[in-house]
């Protein structure tokens, strides 16, 4: 049962820590998508001294906007080229969100020195920005980085109206004839709603990271799936190529599997499942990772060149192999004494960067030769053919 400790321990985590490769390549779209809006918004601001020269405004003015949305649209745009280069720089959503926060704070300086105070504390479009820049974190993926621009823009935002407010004599106030008259309750209420606005995203990151998780796991195993092989495993093959290393991608296949529930029912069966996942999952090594791939399909990768992994893979076979599943009374339809039922797998190897370059390319060499393996008697592992 989920309590709300339970609830805010995981939110801490979400904010605390690194989120998950998958959470992170998605996140990566979200660092594109807001960098797309950021280039549009900025070129859209460009207008504004535009249209101020176009009503009456002075050129001095005009040239001075020019000038600054200007360099604001040329930061966006190095972002937008930045992000990309899908998760080639870390940094990347950190450094534009803060960049996001400041450039708002730049402009209510700015206010406040071409305006007046009153007016850069009583804005209320500028002050939006904020929240809507801490909203927008929520397509990063990453808990860190909503915390991030959440302490930025309190912490900012806080220092001016600190700085404007805490010099005042007692019985003076803040005011302009536009923005009318600071109100220090008003300030306070502004931190509070960046506070919420931080945990409020913080709360979707936490969802999504969730959602993304469940939707990469398997329910009856708890393995990572499909989805999971068609993101990661692209990824593993990168970095094994650039530390020019072996992998090799096993896909094993039970053995007679339909015999299985049509002897003892389909319960039994998931049982057998769940049995098999867990003798190979207490015998894999670090660096080993096993997915559901289908039914009663699974792919392994190996951190091996093709030798050991065919070794290792073997060792697993025969493990299997020798640990039959104890069945109980009922399950054998009343018999008493139970009955141990034995499973086997076979199981077709193939070798990055040796039999293909790409995911694809290694599913379709180890199911011809798991094809070779069904063929040749099953309960056995084929490397070559
Ligand atoms: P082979 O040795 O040629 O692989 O024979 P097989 O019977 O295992 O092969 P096949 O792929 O034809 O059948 C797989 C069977 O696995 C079909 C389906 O009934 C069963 N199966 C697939 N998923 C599940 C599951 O989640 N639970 C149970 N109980 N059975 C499943
Ligand atoms: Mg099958
Ligand atoms: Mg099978």
């Amino acid at each position: 049962m989920s309590t709300l400790r339970d609830t805010l321990r995981e939110l801490a985590s979400t904010l605390r820590d690194r989120p998950d490769e998958i959470v992170l390549d998605i996140g990566a779209s979200g660092e594109l998508l807001v960098a797309r809006i950021r280039l549009i918004a900025t070129l859209l601001l460009m207008l504004a001294p535009l249209l101020n020269l176009a009503s009456g405004g002075g050129m001095a003015d005009t040239v001075a906007g020019l000038v600054g949305t200007g360099l604001g649209a040329m930061l966006a745009w190095i972002w937008l080229i930045l992000a990309r280069r899908k998760r080639r720089y870390a940094w990347l959503p950190f450094v534009t969100s803060a960049s996001d926060i400041s450039m708002e704070t730049l402009v209510i300086v700015l206010i406040a020195a071409t305006q007046s105070p009153a007016a850069s504390l009583n804005t209320v479009i500028v002050w939006s920005c904020y929240p809507l820049s801490i909203f927008a974190t929520a397509l990063r993926n990453d808990g860190r980085v909503t915390l991030l621009a959440g302490l930025l823009a309190m912490a900012q935002y806080g220092l001016i109206a600190w700085y404007f407010l805490a010099g005042l004599a007692p019985g003076e106030v803040l005011s302009s004839p536009d923005y009318g008259v600071v109100s220090v309750s008003l300030q306070l209420q502004r931190m509070v709603l960046l506070l919420i606005a931080t945990l409020l995203t913080a709360v979707v990151v936490y969802r999504i990271q969730r959602l993304v998780l469940l939707s990469g796991t398997d329910t009856l195993t708890g393995l990572p799936n499909r989805s999971w092989l068609m993101h990661r495993v692209p990824r593993l093959l990168e970095s094994a190529q650039r530390e020019q290393r072996s992998v090799a991608l096993a896909i094993i296949d039970l053995d007679h599997f339909k015999r299985i529930n049509d002897r003892h029912g389909h319960p039994v069966g998931d049982r057998a499942l769940r049995h098999v996942v867990a003798v190979l999952d207490d015998a894999l090594a670090d660096g080993e990772t096993l997915m559901r791939v289908g039914g009663e399909e699974f792919v392994l990768i190996l951190p091996h060149s093709m030798g050991p992994a065919w070794e290792r893979m073997e060792a697993l076979r025969q493990r299997v192999a020798d640990t039959p599943l104890q069945l109980d009374d009922a399950e054998t339809g009343g018999r008493p004494g139970g009955e141990r039922l034995s499973i086997t797998l076979s199981a077709g190897l193939a070798s990055f960067p040796a039999d293909g370059a790409d995911v694809s390319t290694l599913l379709k060499r180890a199911d011809q030769r798991l094809i070779v393996a069904k063929r040749g008697g099953r309960n056995r592992v084929v490397a070559r053919a």
